[in-house]
């Protein structure tokens, strides 16, 4: 289609990735993808990013500790964050956030928390309230991760300084009855492509509720995999058997979403493209 795309959200700098990043780098490129956040997770992580920033220029770092990475981050986070950031100018915050699905319904025994220790809800807010109050001072673009803990994120939201910019709640899967009062403090919502599922009608729905000036398009790849039909592009499963999602499924998850919300593919693009400026543009 080569129409100027743009992830909003993923995770290039993923193990899961890495064996395949030359020809991914190719692909999206090839598709005609203009811009990509790539976030950090934890503190690992943040090297891997800044080095993928300088070797290709449509990536936008964002550097944060998400909420699975809370319970097992070091005494110096803070500083490490502080250091990182103001090494980074142009760079966003995230991914952070909170995440009640991981105390009250993640399986004991799910792969991708093997070995985290588990924040509990207190700490998460305390880890994520640092994170925010730093983005919300350098008004650095932001990107939360919220699952199962809506309201608890409304009362930050409603009560913390934010960055004027606004901020990215990804791969939103709140209420629809929430977008308006989220959107009047400044958030964007990114759709995802895994919500094409058959059974994730209500997230579809919901986003034809989201002011077409706060909409955006993301992948999580590596992780959030389309549905079968909808998986256009392919990779290896990981090492421990899980599926891996492909960024370049963003052409896909485009199109779809433009779809479902009954517009011309032609304006949809140049919406998301003027929103993506608007928000991570630096
Ligand atoms: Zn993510």
């Amino acid at each position: 289609m080569n129409q100027p795309l743009y992830d909003a959200h993923n995770h290039l700098q993923d193990e899961w990735l890495a064996p395949h990043l030359d020809q991914i780098a190719e692909q999206l490129a090839g598709l005609g993808l203009r811009g990509a956040v790539v976030n950090g997770t934890c503190e690992e992580d943040w090297a891997r990013v800044s080095e993928l920033s300088r070797h290709f220029s449509w990536i936008v770092p964002s550097f944060g500790l998400h909420p699975w990475d809370v319970g097992n981050r070091s005494p110096d986070w803070l500083r490490n964050l502080v250091a990182t950031l103001s090494g980074h100018p142009n760079s966003g915050v995230g991914e952070i956030g909170l995440d009640r699905w991981i105390l009250d319904r993640a399986r004991p025994d799910d792969q991708r928390l093997s070995g985290l220790r588990r924040a509990p809800l207190a700490e998460q807010i305390e880890v994520f309230t640092a994170q925010l109050a730093l983005a919300a001072e350098g008004n650095r673009p932001t990107t939360i991760h919220c699952l199962d803990a809506w309201g608890a994120l409304w009362e930050l939201i409603r009560t913390a300084k934010l960055p004027p910019r606004g901020f990215l709640l990804h791969a939103y899967s709140g209420p629809a009855e929430m977008v308006h009062g989220f959107a009047e403090h400044g958030a964007y919502f990114s759709f995802n492509g895994a919500f094409l599922d058959e059974r994730q009608a209500r997230h579809r729905d919901t986003f034809k509720t989201v002011p077409p000036e706060r909409l955006l398009v993301e992948t999580d790849a590596p992780a959030m995999p389309l549905p079968n039909p909808w998986r256009t592009y392919k990779l290896p499963p990981s090492p421990t058997g899980q599926p891996v999602n492909h960024p370049a499924n963003i052409e896909v998850t485009y199109t779809r979403l433009a779809s479902v919300l009954g517009l011309p593919l032609d304006d949809f693009t140049i919406q998301i493209e003027t929103n993506f400026l608007r928000l991570f543009a630096r």
